[in-house]
């Protein structure tokens, strides 16, 4: 397969304590620790960087998993902070920090008052189910394997209609609600929905929010999901390839129309798809 990756390099500015120290000292340095990547680091963000084989990554107190060739994943969630601090070590060399500016994004957020209250509100079985549900996801979500495939370019997982974006939040009388961590395509039942990289299936199930669900794992912490199907056409555990037919578009699960729920995740930080498809 052709990759077109481009690298953009980041060098860490020179800090005091180095400025400061013996000259003797500075030559006895190992060269600055190099990290280039894919893409700026902003809120909902997925990052595909490059570095020396070898190195050590810590963001945030988080081992970055980093593959032979030097490839590694950070994601940014939808809420982060305006900074991140990138520890890096390169081969025999010592730890240093880099300070990553996390862009902002202004996210869709409607504020809608004067509604009669909830009506629905889930029982106590259904209640159990969504947390033995929501366990499941979790778990299926931190996996952290090394498949190569989360530095490959997404391919859309359906054709139709954006009919929900990622980071969008409702404010009902006041209380807001979970913002929308998908990215939504609507479409005929029974539409087909493809794998937007190559990967794992890590979870297929019928889920209660979600309907009929998969997770592929794609490497280093890189995960899709695929929600509200009408039909699930592989099973855990199967290998799929980029773009490979893996389920029909569906309405299952709490939903108002057919259309497939698409999230993008860095282990369990729900992560914006749409700046990473094709156009
Ligand atoms: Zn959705």
């Amino acid at each position: 397969m052709t990759r077109t990756v481009l690298f953009r390099e980041s060098r860490p500015a020179l800090g005091r304590r180095l400025l400061l120290g013996a000259p003797a000292l500075l030559l006895a340095r190992p060269a600055a620790a190099t990290v280039e990547w894919r893409g700026e680091p902003a809120q909902g963000a997925l990052l595909i960087g490059r570095t020396v084989p070898g190195t050590r990554l810590v963001l945030e107190g988080r081992a970055v998993r980093v593959s032979p060739a030097g490839l590694f994943a950070l994601g940014f969630g939808r809420d982060h902070g305006p900074t991140a601090t990138l520890s890096v070590t390169p081969p025999g060399g010592r730890a240093e920090d880099q300070a990553l500016a996390v862009r902002p994004r202004e996210w869709d957020v409607q504020h809608i008052t004067g509604l009669p209250p909830a009506q629905v509100t889930p029982d106590e079985s259904a209640l159990r189910r969504i947390m033995a549900e929501r366990a499941r996801l979790a778990a299926a979500r931190s996996t952290d394997s090394p498949l190569p495939h989360f530095a490959d370019p997404l391919a859309w997982p359906a054709r139709g209609r954006i009919s929900g974006i990622f980071g969008s939040q409702r404010i009902l009388n006041g209380q807001p609600r979970q913002p929308h961590y998908g990215l939504d395509v609507a479409g005929p039942v029974g539409s087909p929905v493809s794998a937007a990289l190559a990967g794992r299936v890590v979870l297929s199930g019928e889920f209660f929010f979600f309907g009929n669900l998969l997770v592929l794992d794609h490497g280093h912490g890189v995960n899709t999901l695929y929600a509200h199907l009408s039909e699930r056409l592989v099973g855990e555990g199967e290998e799929v390839g980029r773009g490979h037919l893996i389920a029909k578009m569906g309405a299952t699960g709490r939903v108002t129309g057919p259309h497939l729920h698409f999230s993008l995740s860095w282990y369990q930080t729900f992560l914006d798809p749409q700046p990473l498809l094709p156009s």
